[in-house]
């Protein structure tokens, strides 16, 4: 079976890296960041002049460190580059369109949450001023203590109560930079009376229900169908509150949310547009707005199909901020409207990029095969004989240049499906021991995958009956891999989104098996059911036959937004350890290891639960005592027992493949 020769014509030339990487696609979801090198590693390399560092050493250093597989690895500079060109494309379009206000970045911490991805985001955008944005009040705890800079802004999304209101308005006072974003009409209510009470002069923004909606999945965000947001007629209401009570300078931010992965542009522009057009005006008509905040949505390629998704990107980050900046100018210059400071609120992109799973292959499943030496015995049966004789004419015809006919190959497909079912036939009755019953379909398989092989090789303009179209199904392999879709992938389980995953190493060689992976949960949904490759069929990764002892490894990319924090428990599957790594020109493998963080123990996931180490070791124990007082096991055997029970409690949740 022959993996690539869909993507190329099968094998001439010698394998390269280079074939691996348009296998894989890398060019089309690394945006620079992933490459392979001569030796078939992984790389991640931020810029051209900071040292590649290679995946497969930083498994290396976690194994000599007893660090548990699988780990995400986060590679922080990676998301540092990602806040950078962020701005740098904004600033560019300003510089370039004469844009008279700036663009100030906020960060939405929902993407994900970690403190260090704060952190690290934080201090990566202080030159430009970055702030944060939060939904819940959970988030505003957290983010409205990292607002060193007075500067710096902090928006709050989402339904807000009294407490959170009154909160805001207290940091305010402070001096700080926090702009509550009224999501519905009587939450504006609600904050005047608060303000009132306080004897404060609130600074909020709006979110405004645009009459343009996003598409794809996150279509409802925006539109009239959307749960969030002030239509223009309650806007109007506001605004008409504001002016009466003499305070229009407290509405100081228009802000819309059209939803995640934005495909087409001109969505984006025709948004921003109208928005704009709501800004002039208010702007015209005394209302304190400076700011416009276009909300998140910057696309990430996760799979970089353009011919195949069905929702293509068709814009790249510098095409979004000019996209932007360009059409807000357009609007302040016709209506005479001072620009407004930009504000987007970009999570995915920028946190999608720093984080790969790394995760053990634990084994694989193929269809079993005969010994490429076996050949039936005297003393075996007719049919065995039989199906081995159409093997090695099948086996003829691989070796033979000569290019073969569909109709061959669906003869000698049914003639083995024929003498398969009179073995099964023939055990049925009593006369095939099961030895024989097991080399049968042995033998069955192996011309399956021969047929297969040589399929690859017909007419491209030839019909391929369905009966034989299908093993491609049937023969492809399983690999079992230690992780937990819903863990770690919730939204392809979700939302089918594709996440690009590949070998770490080998890649030198020709992957030559394609395969299903397979996650620990007793779920029929724990698999991966599409790929990021170029072969014409997305169900089957390419991999390597995984048939030597040493461990493969596979990288699941992309893994930084939303999916940390989105994960759940099933089968109480716990977080997989993590490992905080920068690059650094001045170590021998160009990067060091800053911080290690453990998976999440038994006995976490079990607390989760409400189960306690107490409670189950004292029912474990009258358990194994009742067997000892019935004399089943000697006591230092119920001992031993109890041990290794107690021990699992501080064990992580996956597999440990090495022990
Ligand atoms: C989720 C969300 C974002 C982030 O969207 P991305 O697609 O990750 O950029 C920004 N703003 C609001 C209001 C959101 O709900």
């Amino acid at each position: 079976m022959r993996a690539a020769s869909q993507a190329e014509p099968a094998g001439q030339a010698e394998w390269t890296v280079a074939r691996s990487e348009a296998l894989y696609r890398v060019s089309g979801w690394s945006d620079g960041f992933f490459h392979i090198n001569d030796a078939g590693k992984v790389c991640v390399r931020v810029s051209d002049d900071s040292p590649a560092m290679v995946i497969a050493d930083i498994i290396a250093e976690l194994r000599k460190r007893s660090i548990r597989l699988p780990a995400l690895i986060r590679f922080q500079d990676v998301l540092r580059a990602r806040v950078q060109r962020l701005h740098q494309a904004f600033n560019t379009a300003i510089a370039d369109s004469g844009y008279s206000a700036p663009y100030r970045g906020v960060y939405p911490i929902k993407v994900n949450q970690l403190h260090e991805v704060v952190e690290e985001v934080l201090e990566a955008g202080r030159p430009f001023g970055m702030g944060l944005e939060c939904g819940s009040k959970t988030e505003l705890i957290a983010a409205l203590a990292h607002l060193d800079d007075d500067e710096a802004l902090l928006i709050c999304n989402g339904v807000k109560d009294s407490t959170m209101m009154r909160l805001m308005l207290a940091a305010q006072r402070l001096g700080k930079n926090v702009i509550p974003v009224v999501e519905k009409y009587h939450e504006f209510e609600m904050l005047m009376s608060i303000a009132e009470a306080m004897e404060a002069r609130p600074r909020f923004g709006v979110r405004v229900r645009l009459a343009t909606s996003g598409s794809g999945k996150w279509a409802k965000s925006g539109g009239d169908l959307s749960k969030f947001g002030v239509s223009i007629p309650e806007l109007m209401q506001l605004v008409g509150r504001l002016q009466q009570c003499g305070m229009s300078d407290a509405l100081v931010l228009l802000h819309f949310h059209l939803g995640s992965q934005l495909a087409d542009i001109q969505i984006v522009k025709h948004a921003v547009k109208e928005i704009a057009h709501i800004y002039a005006q208010l702007v015209e008509r005394s209302l304190g707005v400076k700011y416009l905040d276009v909300g998140g949505g910057l696309s990430v390629n996760y799979e970089s199909q353009y011919d195949a998704d069905d929702q293509p990107i068709n814009y790249n980050l510098q095409e979004y901020a000019n996209a932007i900046v360009y059409a807000v100018k357009e609007v302040c210059d016709v209506e005479n409207a001072a620009c407004p400071v930009l504000i987007s609120e970009s999570g995915r992109a920028i946190t999608a990029h720093h984080s790969v799973l790394v995760v053990p292959v634990l084994g694989a499943f193929r269809k079993d095969a005969v010994d490429p030496n076996y050949k039936p015995g005297p003393e075996e049966e007719n049919v065995i004989h039989e199906l081995y004789g159409i093997l090695a004419d099948i086996r003829g015809r691989l070796k033979k240049t000569a290019r073969v006919q569909v109709w061959q190959l669906l003869e000698s497909f049914h003639d083995a499906a024929e003498k398969r079912g009179e073995a099964d036939q023939l055990f049925t009755l009593g006369y095939l021991p099961l030895e024989q019953k097991a080399t049968a379909e042995r033998l069955y398989w192996s011309i399956c995958q021969g047929v297969h092989e040589l399929l690859g090789g017909v007419d491209p303009g030839a019909q391929v009956p369905a009966e034989l179209r299908a093993l491609d199904e049937h023969l492809v392999d399983q690999y079992l891999c230690d992780f937990s879709v819903f863990q770690s992938i919730l939204d392809h389980w979700a939302i089918g989104q594709g996440f690009p995953i590949m070998p770490l190493e080998r890649l030198n060689e020709e992957p030559t098996r394609r395969a299903t992976l397979v996650d620990l949960t007793c779920d029929s949904d724990g698999k991966v059911d599409h790929y990021v490759s170029a072969l014409r069929d997305r169900r089957f990764l390419p991999v390597h036959g995984n048939g030597g002892t040493d461990p493969y490894y596979l990288g699941f990319f992309l893994m930084g937004a939303y999916q940390d924090i989105m994960g759940d428990s099933h089968n109480l599957f716990g977080r997989v350890a993590e490992v905080h790594v920068y690059s650094d020109a001045h170590e021998p493998n160009g990067y060091y290891i800053e911080k290690i963080i453990p998976g999440t123990t038994v006995e976490e996931m079990l607390a989760d639960v409400q189960y306690f180490p107490s409670d189950l070791k004292r029912r474990m124990n009258e358990i194994i005592r009742r067997k000892v007082d019935a004399g089943v096991i000697r006591p230092p055997a119920g001992v031993q027992l109890l041990e290794e029970y107690m021990k699992c409690f501080a064990d992580t949740t996956y597999i440990d493949h090495e022990g």
